[in-house]
């Protein structure tokens, strides 16, 4: 390592910039345990010049044609798809997850953009002829002007790439803020945006911690914010934003439970958890992590589960793992520390991943696949998001008690249920009090022409992201009642009607 580690800076105005304050925080990589580089911490006064240079980009880039403004989309999807792996190292190296998973997170925000190249379909507006003699309405959809989108550590690529095509297409400024924990990858799909044709000052990232979150909510110029996190700061970033006035949308924590009925393919639901609970080491906002399993099929599930984590192979994300390390000492700790109380509440701990032998280096934030059993629901480990590789078993009778179960946890991103009976599947799909919900499909992450979004703690504000729910978050409409004067009304003081 060179004697002055890198800083990773911020990008304004189509430029990179150490900014003014000297604040920096150390990015880790978690497959090493060592610091790589620092990041720089903006104050108010690099927010207030990314927000300046959004400003100032915005009237010309809302008033290119719509045709100018897909080409960029379509040149920006094209060098990503070209660079995929080059993106998938940055994020394996600072994220820790495995280079195959890094390039699904990818793949899932080139989707997105590929929705928003075709967004002159979905920003159409409506048509009423003649409402009124000689009246006619129409509605079009308008960019709000400068939008900031603050993302977690956990999908570096994917959640910019949620909101960030869909803001820009629809004719808006963009100033983002990514996880100070793995924030170069913000950096380099900005750069990517430029190389495209993105004019300077359309996207900027501004790094940092809650000083440049905070800017962000009570600045005048910014007229909404985007924001995926935790529960707790999302629910401060709706609140705090909403006061100042602003558009938001706060897509927070979970607690994922996969419902297996008794009638359900054991094989397939095995992988399911498997493939749910332990990918990208659990920190998924749509990781499983609660089986609910009927008690006729609960030993068979846990021994089908614990067979399939013996064969999982945690390390260097570069080294062809399954899995990788978490993102900070810290956070391994907390997790860890959680199979404590686990025990303390009278679970069983089926597989410790605490005494995992990981391909990689000694000090990486290592812990492996853990399989807990009869956790009670009264546990911190049950109510608290644990974020990361635990999966623990709670056993019920039937249907009737799983969904009573899952519906009584405060949290609703995603719901899975496992059965092949159509019936029970379907009156799952009508029950349960998820966002998104996965029959026999454990991770129901819904494709870009949907919307993404929970229920309940999972989110705050009305709208999802991505899809058509984000398209109308970042517009707002204007209705338009037009008439020419070879129709002139005459004087009429009552209120308008149609005539
Ligand atoms: P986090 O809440 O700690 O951080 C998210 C963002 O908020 C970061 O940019 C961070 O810098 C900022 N932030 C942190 N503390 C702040 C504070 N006190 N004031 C203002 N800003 C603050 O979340 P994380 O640990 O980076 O990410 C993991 C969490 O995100 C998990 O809870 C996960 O479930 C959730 N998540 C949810 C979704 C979803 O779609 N619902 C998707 C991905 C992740």
């Amino acid at each position: 390592m060179s004697a002055t580690p890198d800083v990773v800076s911020h990008w304004i105005g189509g430029a990179r910039t150490r900014g003014g304050s000297p604040r920096t925080a150390p990015v880790y990589d978690p497959a090493t345990g060592a610091v790589q580089r620092e990041v720089a911490l903006a104050d108010v006064t690099d927010v207030d010049a990314a927000v300046a240079a959004a400003a100032e980009a915005f009237p010309a880039w809302s008033e290119l044609s719509v045709s100018r403004r897909q080409r960029v989309l379509f040149r920006a999807r094209d060098l990503l798809e070209q660079r995929i792996d080059e993106l998938a190292a940055i994020i394996t190296s600072e994220h820790g997850k495995v280079l195959s998973d890094a390039a699904g997170e990818i793949t899932r925000g080139l989707e997105v953009i590929e929705l928003a190249s075709g967004f002159p379909q979905l920003l159409k507006g409506e048509y009423s002829d003649n409402f009124s003699t000689g009246v006619d309405v129409h509605s079009i959809r308008q960019p709000l002007g400068v939008v900031g989108v603050i993302s977690p550590f956990n999908f570096p690529a994917m959640v910019p790439l949620w909101f960030v095509p869909i803001a820009i297409a629809s004719g808006n400024a963009v100033v983002l803020k990514p996880s100070e924990k793995d924030p170069s990858a913000a950096l380099w799909i900005a750069e990517l945006f430029a190389e495209a044709g993105l004019p300077s000052g359309v996207l900027n990232v501004v790094n940092g911690d809650k000083v440049a979150v905070d800017r962000l909510l009570e600045h005048p110029q910014v007229e909404a914010i985007s924001f995926v996190g935790s529960t707790p700061i999302a629910r401060y970033v709706y609140e705090t934003a909403t006061a100042h006035g602003k558009r938001v949308q706060a897509l927070g924590g979970a607690k994922n439970h996969m419902l297996v009925l008794a009638d359900a393919d054991l094989d397939g639901a095995a992988d399911a958890a498997i493939n749910a609970g332990f990918g990208s080491a659990g920190e998924r906002c749509m990781a499983v992590s609660v089986a609910v399993v009927a008690e006729p099929i609960a030993d068979a599930f846990i021994a089908a589960v614990a067979e399939r984590m013996s064969g999982l192979r945690v390390g260097d994300g570069r080294r062809g793992c399954d899995m990788g390390p978490l993102i900070t000492r810290e956070h391994r700790d907390r997790v860890s520390g959680y199979l404590d109380i686990a025990l303390a509440d009278g679970a069983r701990i089926v597989v410790d991943g605490r005494g995992v032998e990981p391909d990689g280096a000694a000090d990486g934030f290592w812990l492996g696949p853990t399989l807990i059993d009869g956790l009670p629901t009264t546990s911190a480990a049950y109510r608290d998001e644990i974020f990361g590789p635990v999966l623990a078993v709670i056993r019920v009778p039937g249907y009737a008690e799983g969904i009573e179960l899952i519906n009584a946890n405060p949290y609703g991103n995603g719901a899975a249920v496992f059965t092949r009976d159509g019936g029970a599947a379907r009156r799952f799909e009508r029950e349960v009090t998820a966002g998104m919900v996965g029959v026999n499909v454990p991770i129901p992450v819904p494709v870009a022409y949907y919307s993404f979004g929970g229920w309940k703690a999972s989110a705050f504000g009305d709208t999802k992201a991505y899809g058509p729910q984000g398209f109308h978050f970042f517009t707002r409409e204007k209705a338009i009642t037009r008439r020419w004067p070879e129709q002139a009304a005459g004087i009429d003081l009552g209120f308008p009607v149609a005539g």
